[in-house]
């Protein structure tokens, strides 16, 4: 039986058209069916090294994800996972919450096999899109035999779920992973890992609920900033709305306004679950503060709300 390479369609630019012949802004995302978008590639058939097998799982513009199409996104995953003859999945996502997407499914899938998103910071309508190569080099990395886990493709570059993160609005190369660098590169075709060697999937911390996710709703977490003149009573508010949880970006390494500090404790105190992310972009707090809040494992503030969402479900919460 010949093996396949399954292409799960969310939505995004990639998908993305504009009336206004060869833009690159002002356009609409989640328009073209995954069908049609991989009907547009010569050569895609070949990078599959099989067959490919299209599903369209929502037609959104990622900054409105939410969590139903999440629980069918990774039950689907899961679905596909389990297909022997699948050798790899590859996503089509919109750029803005593909991290998010990224991070929880890394947490929720036993991925012994890619699941490689891909996106493009160009509508398909484009003079020059992006697309299209973006999602060549995703079916090749989904067909490559070392590859496994959760990782993403944009503009040649591999990165992995837990450090990617979308940094620039515009730029074709939109993404970056920070100190740790990529993962590898596809240059023509061909994955080339840094270090020389592929890395291994880090084991999902939350997969006994991939069952239950979509079945009831999620835990309500916010992320509040921490910046000069925070007075707190946005989590005073969030508290009395009844928030199961909220990550604190904080400044620097981990350090916060004196009354966003007094706010949380008071959080704290009501049961709130309270996590802290450092607001820079780059590095990894060190655990110097004394440990009054849990710090968020070096995760991006969004990252870590998928996270504390996950840990609250998990407890019931
Ligand atoms: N707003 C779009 C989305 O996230 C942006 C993109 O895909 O580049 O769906």
């Amino acid at each position: 039986m010949q093996r396949k390479i399954v292409v799960l369609g969310t939505g995004g630019t990639i998908a993305g058209r504009s009336d206004v012949a060869g833009a690159n802004v002002g356009y609409t995302a989640g328009q073209i069916g995954v069908e049609q978008l991989l009907a547009a590639i010569p050569g895609l058939q070949r990078a599959a090294g099989g067959s490919l097998v299209a599903e369209q799982i929502a037609q959104i513009d990622s900054k409105d994800m939410d969590f139903d199409v999440w629980a069918r996104l990774a039950q689907r995953c899961a679905a596909h996972l389990a297909d022997p003859l699948v050798a790899g999945i590859v996503i089509t996502h919109g750029t803005d919450t593909l991290e998010e997407t990224a991070w929880l499914l890394a947490n929720v899938l036993d991925a012994a096999k890619p699941v490689v998103l891909t996106c493009a910071m160009r509508p398909a309508t484009a003079l020059v899109p992006d697309g299209p190569q973006n999602l060549l080099d995703a079916v090749a990395l989904a067909a490559e035999p070392t590859a496994r886990g959760v990782l993403m493709v944009a503009a040649g570059v591999v990165h992995g779920a837990r450090e990617v993160a979308k940094v620039h609005p515009l730029r074709l190369d939109a993404f970056d992973s920070g100190d740790t660098g990529p993962l590898g590169w596809v240059e023509a075709g061909q994955v080339r890992w840094a270090h020389g060697r592929a890395p291994q999937a880090a084991q999902p911390r939350h997969a006994g609920l991939l069952p239950v996710l979509g079945r009831g709703p999620w835990p309500r977490v916010e992320i509040v900033l921490s910046h000069a003149g925070s007075d707190g009573l946005l989590v005073d508010w969030l508290v009395q709305g009844g928030v199961g949880g909220i990550v604190v970006a904080a400044t620097g390494n981990g350090t916060l306004h004196q009354a966003l500090e007094a706010a949380l404790a008071r959080a704290v105190a009501a049961g709130v679950a309270v996590r802290v992310a450092s607001r820079c972009p780059q590095g990894r707090m060190l655990d110097l503060h004394a440990a009054a809040w849990q710090d968020a494992d070096g995760l991006s503030p969004v990252k870590a709300r998928v996270s504390l969402m996950l840990e609250l479900l998990s407890v019931g919460r």
